[in-house]
């Protein structure tokens, strides 16, 4: 009886979320070419160019939301079907997982973003879309380590104990890295690392990828783990500061001889009531156009998806590392796992 009860409840809903879908419909029919709401949780301000080129190109103008992905995912589910959100923006295919979770997004498809993004990158059901990449690799002091880490699986060699500097176990970042690691070593595998790792820890995590970089500079840990447009970034500035880290720390491009290195996605996808679902989907595919793909590798130094595109010296002169090939959408089915491995062995 209350099944049933609950289940005519659901239908009556639904009839009034389907009638209210059919009268926002018409009144934004005409508005739905002009008009793009994003709501963007990427913390690089270099983004504005983006946005900028997609209004010169389609004349439609965009309505900006900025916040931090779970800000803005709780901000898309309390508006509910009357959200304005078109667009969710978010770094790391561990926080896209998340909003899939939480039935953020809509599937949608196209032929250009199915020939422009490799497989790989791309949520299997067109939920979302990676549209940058940013591999997360190794570092360390050659003044410290002589024997330099080849591989996340040399983070537990005995050699670098008390030398290990890398952020905390909830920073989705690690997560994912640690999904991926399960993915390739079983659970039981990725524990046994994870532990060994911890073992190894110069310190308690803290800080973001930034400070662990610099942290190798100083000589408080030999090896560390960051994102790479970290490095670059210093790479590229002009504070003397900035360039004796630089000069201090090698940077790694991890398991080059095996899988790759492990990558990642800035990725996007259309929420599920998208008042411009057609808007939507043409800033998507805007996204893989090649001045699009320039606007990411230039302003944050992060990989194209698209293969040819990369105008950016600093990126030529690192070069382009062998990537981990695995589905990225396996760094959010694995999550869960991955912080319950971090738990356990105290990766704080
Ligand atoms: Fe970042």
């Amino acid at each position: 009886m209350t099944s049933f009860r609950r289940r005519l409840a659901g239908t009556v809903a639904l009839t009034g979320l389907v009638l209210g879908l059919a009268s926002v419909a018409v009144d934004n029919s005409a508005a739905a070419e002009d008009e793009l709401n994003i709501y963007s949780a990427r913390h690089y301000d270099t983004d504005s160019r983006l946005f900028k080129g997609f209004t010169e190109e389609t004349g439609i103008k965009i309505n900006l939301i900025e916040g931090n992905g779970e800000e803005l995912v709780a901000r898309i589910l309390n508006e509910g079907a009357n959200s304005p959100a078109d667009i969710l923006i978010t770094v790391d295919a561990g926080r896209l997982w998340r909003a899939e979770q939480e039935g953020i997004f809509q599937p949608v498809s196209s032929d250009v973003l199915e020939e422009r993004i490799p497989s790989y990158l791309r949520h299997p059901d067109g939920l979302w879309y990676g549209v940058s990449t940013r591999a997360r690799t190794l570092y360390y002091n050659p003044e410290i380590v002589d024997e330099p880490p080849a591989t996340y699986e040399d983070l537990a060699d005995p050699r670098f104990e008390g030398l290990v500097c890398i952020r905390s176990g909830s920073n989705v970042y690690n997560l994912s890295l640690m999904a991926s690691m399960i993915d390739v070593h079983g659970e039981e595998g990725a524990t046994e690392w994870a532990e060994s790792v911890v073992n190894n820890f110069a310190r308690d995590p803290q800080g973001g990828d930034t400070d662990q970089i610099k942290a190798v500079a100083s000589g408080e840990c030999g090896v560390a783990v960051a994102n790479h447009y970290y490095y670059l970034r210093l790479v590229r500035s002009d504070d003397p500061a900035d360039q004796e880290v630089v000069e201090k720390v090698e940077l790694v491009w991890a398991n080059q001889e095996d899988r790759g290195v492990h990558v990642n996605v800035s990725g996007v996808g259309v929420v599920a009531n998208a008042p411009h679902p057609d808007a939507a989907l043409a800033f998507i595919e805007y996204l893989t156009n090649d001045d699009a793909q320039n606007y990411f590798t230039e302003g944050n130094n992060e990989y194209p998806v698209v293969e040819g595109v990369l105008n950016n010296p600093v990126l030529q002169e690192f070069g382009i590392p062998k990537p981990h090939e695995v589905n990225v959408s396996v760094y959010g089915e694995n999550q869960p796992l991955a912080q319950k491995i971090f738990d356990r062995v105290g990766w704080k």
